[in-house]
């Protein structure tokens, strides 16, 4: 089968090497199709996301590097987009002027309104830490709740054509040290979002991201959601969310196996301009 990833960050945001590095490593790796997937810029100050004028030289680089490896390598332009409520997010009109071939859309933070800080669910643990002392007052629930309905905005305001890591809520969440995700709470959380993605035009990703910084044991999504996105005929792609080329197919193989046990006998991946099912 084809081996592809769509989630990829490099030099300019939060990932190390070139564009260049990582269609080297793709083609020594022998897969088929790649696609970059820098963090676009953010309304506020950061250390992760590209800046504005980064993301612009983003933009030429992909384009030269498209055009070098045609013929031997299909090589995609993309971006993983915050939803920022008010703020921003991948409806905004701006990325549409910017030729993608696709979005990915995800949610890596929560307001803290006292600040008005966006607290990252994806960073340092003490971040998450702040966020549920000082916005949800160590209800650990309340804050899975909001996860999940921010998701939930997101996926009704559209604009992207991959829902980025969809349960990473839990990413540091080890032990279960702060909730339990077999909760009936968390699980009818999770199903109502599963609901409203099988109900728009978005394909989820299966991300072995996770797995490959030691952060959490399993991918996103768990593997129960992923029966459910298998009941929900929700399609689905493979990532490895790399931020270093050498991570381009990790865990990939792997992950297919889960997937196929969680009922799939086809997998989507993304060429010329369509969305195309693989069998498993
Ligand atoms: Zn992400
Ligand atoms: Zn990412």
């Amino acid at each position: 089968m084809l081996l592809t990833n769509y989630h990829t960050h490099f030099e300019l945001d939060d990932g190390s090497g070139t564009l260049q590095d990582y269609a080297e490593s793709a083609a020594a790796k022998g897969l088929s199709i790649i696609g970059f997937s820098p963090h676009a810029p953010l309304p506020y100050t950061n250390d992760w996301a590209m800046t504005e004028e980064n993301c612009a030289v983003y933009l030429g680089l992909a384009k030269k590097v498209k055009k070098e490896w045609a013929g031997r390598l299909e090589v995609y332009t993309g971006l993983e987009i915050d939803y920022i409520p008010g703020k921003g997010g991948p409806s905004n009109n701006k990325y549409k002027s910017m030729n993608l071939d696709y979005r990915i859309g995800s949610v890596h933070s929560i307001m803290e309104p006292e600040s008005g800080e966006e607290l990252s669910v994806d960073g340092p643990v003490e971040d998450l830490i702040r966020l549920l002392e000082r916005r949800f007052g160590r209800n650990a629930e309340n804050m899975v709740d909001t996860y999940f309905n921010l998701e939930m905005e997101m996926l009704e305001a559209g604009g992207f054509d991959i829902l980025g890591h969809c349960d990473l809520i839990k990413k540091r969440n080890t032990d279960n040290r702060f909730f339990d995700p077999n909760m009936k709470r968390y699980r009818d959380k999770a199903l109502e979002m599963l609901k409203i993605a099988a109900a728009k035009d978005v394909v989820i990703e299966v991300n072995t991201g996770g797995l490959s910084r030691g952060a959490i044991t399993e991918l996103y999504p768990s593997p129960w959601m992923l029966k459910q996105c298998c009941e929900l005929g929700i399609p689905l792609t493979l990532s490895a969310d790399a931020h270093q080329p050498d991570h381009l197919d990790f865990h990939l193989t792997e992950a297919v196996k889960e997937v196929k046990s969680a009922g799939y006998r086809e997998i989507y991946f993304f060429s010329e301009g369509k969305w195309r099912p693989q069998p498993i």
